[in-house]
């Protein structure tokens, strides 16, 4: 293949505005990092939203377009309203909840679903000023779901790869979607097609023999005249990124400080977005019932809670913070001593550095989303632990539930089985810590991101081997 043309939403760089110029920062995401790795060896270009509405850069368009030509990113400039339609709408109220399987906060807008259509048309456009039929077009996630197949029309003989990065749900829900034929003929546009999870490889194969007709024999799917694949891809973290910042003489002092400051007492961390499918209210129930079942854990223990703010102006995040900000008051008001604070709650976002303090420090760590396409917050904290001490609780909700079965793995509905949990990770011998840690620290030291891109780089090449074959 020629080159890689990247897609996604967002490009892998932040634009802001400061003193009437334009700041690019890049975004520290993984997957900005892993395959911005892997991209330098692949000759690709990235396209994606520059990441703000147009409406008051206009002036600076040539200037933002130079300086992102340099590092091979191509901008999609969107103005206010679309983005509002197009992302904040049907990408985030409809696709996000339904996705998730949270049907009854999906709402379904036909001016939403119009203007999703015609921002996946100008991404479209822009992919075909820059693609030829020898490239490699790696389309990411939800956003862009019509995207494969409108470039399949213009372009029959493309390459298209199509990766999902948040679930997909059983059929029963995904045929809630009022325009779910539509939805599926964009994404069988694909050559290669990939989720985290076997499960939603399964719930998508459902959907498209159910909706499109479409039959497949172990993932490999006829369609007329072409034949796609659907396979997992669990996406992995940039493992020793992260080991090694744990290591730094900076991240130790920093730990250092902050054990000084909790004494004996134990840390439990959580980390998550603002959101409903991170289960926060559900952890914050399961470590209240904890406190209540086990008074002699009462100052002995806090749980060290980052939110980071995130869908700020829409109310079902509003309320939800809301609640959290009351139970968190609650719980403590219920248990607090003038020397002890059960709920250290920080509503904000750390930089990577404090993060791999904050996973060091920890004694354990509680993740336990009530659906969440892998969770990377997971990976990082183990990978972040270089003695090999700690715990990990982990919803069996969450893609990596899959890869890490040494964790321990609750359902996130079930409070009492969380709050036992807790228990069990508090009290758990430290040669069964290390024995866990040490399994869990093998897997994602050997999938790490660059082993994911290789591996589903070659399951395209196979695929397009085998459609050359079949010609
Ligand atoms: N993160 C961060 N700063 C914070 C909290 C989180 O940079 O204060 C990062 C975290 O390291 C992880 C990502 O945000 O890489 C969250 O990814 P995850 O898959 O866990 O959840 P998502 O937010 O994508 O649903």
């Amino acid at each position: 293949m020629e080159k890689t043309i990247i897609v996604s939403n967002r490009l892998p760089v932040t634009l802001s505005r400061k003193d009437n110029k334009v700041v690019f920062t890049p975004s520290p995401g993984g997957l900005a990092t892993g395959l911005a790795g892997a991209s330098k060896d692949m000759n690709s270009v990235w396209i994606g939203w520059a990441g703000f509405a147009l409406d008051g850069f206009h002036d600076n368009i040539e200037e933002i377009k130079l300086n992102l030509e340099k590092q091979r990113l191509i901008p999609i400039f969107l103005n206010e309203e679309d983005v509002n339609q197009f992302y904040e709408g049907f990408s985030n109220t409809t696709l996000w909840p339904l996705f998730h399987s949270f049907p009854t906060y999906t709402s379904c807008h036909e001016d939403q679903w119009e203007v999703y259509q015609k921002v996946n048309e100008i991404f479209c456009e822009e992919v075909l000023k820059h693609a030829g039929e020898d490239d490699l077009i790696w389309i990411h996630d939800y956003h862009l779901l019509l995207l494969p197949g409108l470039i399949r029309k213009k372009l029959p003989k493309a390459k298209i790869a199509y990766f999902q990065h948040i679930p997909f749900p059983s059929y029963e829900i995904f045929r809630i979607l009022p325009w779910r034929e539509q939805i599926l003929e964009g994404v069988t546009g694909a050559d290669l097609v990939g989720f985290h999870t076997h499960d939603d490889v399964k719930h998508f194969l459902t959907s498209i023999q159910r909706i499109l007709g479409m039959e497949n024999k172990m993932g490999t799917v006829r369609a007329e005249e072409r034949i796609f694949k659907v396979d997992a891809f669990p996406l992995g973290i940039d493992y020793y990124k992260y080991r090694e910042m744990s290591m730094l003489k900076s991240t130790e002092r920093q730990v250092g400080l902050h054990r000084k400051q909790f004494q004996d007492v134990k840390i439990i961390l959580s980390i998550d977005r603002l959101d409903y499918t991170k289960g926060i209210p559900e952890r914050l129930k399961a470590f209240d019932i904890f406190l209540e079942k086990n008074p002699e854990f009462r100052e002995k223990v806090s749980l060290l809670m980052i939110v980071v703010p995130s869908r700020e102006k829409v109310q079902l995040y509003k309320n939800l913070k809301m609640e959290i900000d009351e139970m968190v008051g609650n719980i403590t008001s219920k248990y607090r001593t003038v020397n002890w604070t059960p709920v250290l709650y920080f509503y904000r976002s750390y930089p990577l550095q404090s993060l791999s303090a904050f996973y060091k420090l920890s004694d354990v760590a509680l993740i336990t989303p009530l659906r969440d396409g892998m969770n990377l917050v997971c990976k990082e904290y183990v990978a972040s632990r270089n003695d090999e001490s700690g715990v990990l609780i982990l919803s069996e909700m969450a893609g990596a539930a899959k890869e890490l079965s040494d964790a321990l793995i609750i359902n996130p509905y079930n409070v009492e089985e969380c709050a036992n949990a807790i228990k069990t990770a508090l009290c758990m011998p430290l040669d069964e810590q290390k024995r866990r840690m040490s399994e869990m620290q093998y897997l994602l030291a050997k999938y790490d991101v660059s082993k994911w891109t290789t591996i589903f780089l070659k399951s395209m090449e196979e695929i397009v081997q085998k459609q050359e074959e079949l010609a």
